[in-house]
């Protein structure tokens, strides 16, 4: 299927074309057209297989038809983290360029009045962090009356941050007449429970379930000491493969030492978590895309949602305690076609949360050594599975590569998609303060 039977307008093929994509992921291909008719859908899928797009591209045509003369909020994105806002609004700029449309992205821990200040000039479209957005409704900077389009992403994620009571406060604001688009990597109960009350008669779109997302990364675990976790890590950073790391830590303490610990090792690190400022957050993040920064350590909220693509590795220094949380932190590499490699580092307390996770993926993880670094505790848990040793760096696993990607309908992207000439794109025409706009075209007075 091409973009031009989607039934997208010419300006939105065109943005499309300009960012270099040739053909629709399976998620834009089964969400764009139910959602370009307005009705609801519930996308089951992760970042990383084009559902930005899934969402923006059917808004964008959708409010562009509906505006009128001046902005008028008419869709609403809310998505957990500043990241995630921020990207979705790049991706607002990108796809809606050639339309006369405003947008405006507003998340907290940066200051509040250039925010304020976008939303009196008016916008049409809002991409949201709850936090921040119940505060502007709570001093009644955002009307949602004529709320169109309603769009709640990774809403797994925001269980998993404890923003799930703000969601629905901010639901309980909304019109009742809406179109809503539900997207979740996973499906907990709570989430199902809330998808149900959102969605009316939804069209359901899966294109990663959680296991064959992760039957396709070449996943191992090293069965290691506490004590010893340090200098494995350094060790399994020997390997010239391990060439853009992802590493991820349960505690904003620990991703600090384990950066500083790299640091001192010459290994070019850094850390981002919740407790970093925006700057520190962005340079951190700026560093590692540019490859400046080879390994950067995260603690899980700081990392979701990331949008860095070549992602070599991603090494689990601790093992989440929810098991989807695996799924999403190994999510980060073999993105958009490309190979990716997970390492996790399991001591013995951990043995339990890694059970739980083998459970989730429906797949036993290979387990390897290195000599030095075998756990000497409980030898006995995993009878079934020898460990191997690294060659040459890279533990065999039992499958080839060969026999991962390539299945028709899950692998994300096409190798195709130029998302560095989206990214170098200069924004246009900003506003003063901190927004970006999405039109050409001069701006349309304040209303
Ligand atoms: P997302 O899942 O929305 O985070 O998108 C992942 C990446 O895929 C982003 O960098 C997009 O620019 C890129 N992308 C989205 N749609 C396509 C497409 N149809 N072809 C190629 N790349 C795409």
């Amino acid at each position: 299927m091409q973009f031009n039977e989607l039934g997208l307008s010419e300006p939105l093929l065109r943005a499309v074309a300009r960012a270099g994509y040739e053909t629709p992921s399976p998620i834009q291909q089964a969400a764009i057209p139910p959602a370009l008719l307005g009705k609801d859908v519930l996308g089951c899928a992760q970042t990383g297989t084009g559902k930005t797009a899934a969402f923006s591209l059917p808004i964008l045509h959708r409010i562009d038809q509906l505006a009128g003369k001046e902005p008028c909020l008419r869709a609403l994105i809310l998505t957990p983290t500043r990241e995630l806002a921020a990207q979705i609004g790049q991706s607002l700029e990108t796809y809606g360029k050639d339309l006369d449309l405003y947008h405006t992205v507003i998340f907290g821990g940066v200051s509040e009045k250039p925010q304020i200040a976008e939303l009196k000039r008016g916008v049409d479209i809002l991409v949201a962090t709850p936090g921040r957005l119940l505060d502007l409704m709570q001093q009644g900077h955002i009307d949602l009356s004529k709320l169109n389009i309603f769009v709640l992403d990774e809403a797994d994620r925001m269980l998993d941050m404890g923003f799930i009571h703000d969601v629905r406060k901010v639901v309980n604001a909304l019109p009742r007449s809406r179109q809503t688009l539900f997207f979740s990597a996973t499906m907990p109960n709570e989430i199902k429970t809330l998808a149900d009350r959102l969605l009316v008669d939804p069209v359901t779109v899966t294109v990663t379930p959680v296991s064959s997302t992760a039957e396709k990364i070449d996943q191992s675990v090293y069965f290691v000491d506490k004590a010893l976790k340090p200098k494995l890590l350094l060790k399994v950073l020997t390997n010239p493969a391990c060439e853009r790391v992802l590493v991820f830590s349960r505690t904003k303490h620990g991703a600090n030492r384990i950066a500083t610990a790299l640091e001192k090792a010459r290994i070019s690190a850094a850390a981002i978590h919740g407790n970093k400022s925006q700057g520190a957050r962005t340079t951190a993040l700026e560093g590692f895309r540019s490859g400046r920064v080879r390994v950067l350590v995260a603690t899980d909220i700081a990392a979701r949602g990331i949008d860095v693509d070549g992602v070599t590795h991603v090494i689990n220094y601790d093992i989440p305690n929810v098991p989807e949380t695996y799924v999403h932190r190994i999510g980060r590499t073999a993105r958009a076609g490309q190979e990716g490699t997970a390492f996790s580092f399991c001591e013995s307390e951990e043995r339990r949360d890694f059970r739980a996770i083998e459970k989730l993926i429906g797949m036993k993880v290979t387990e390897v050594s290195e000599p030095g670094f075998e756990a000497g505790t409980a030898p006995d848990e995993r009878p079934q599975m020898a460990p191997r040793h690294h060659q040459g760096g890279r533990p065999q696993a039992d499958r080839g590569r060969s026999d991962r990607g390539g299945r028709p309908g899950q692998r994300p992207m096409g190798a195709s998609g130029d998302r560095s000439s989206e990214r170098r794109s200069p924004p246009r025409g900003r506003r003063p303060g901190s927004v970006q706009k999405a039109r050409s075209g001069p701006p349309r007075p304040a209303p």
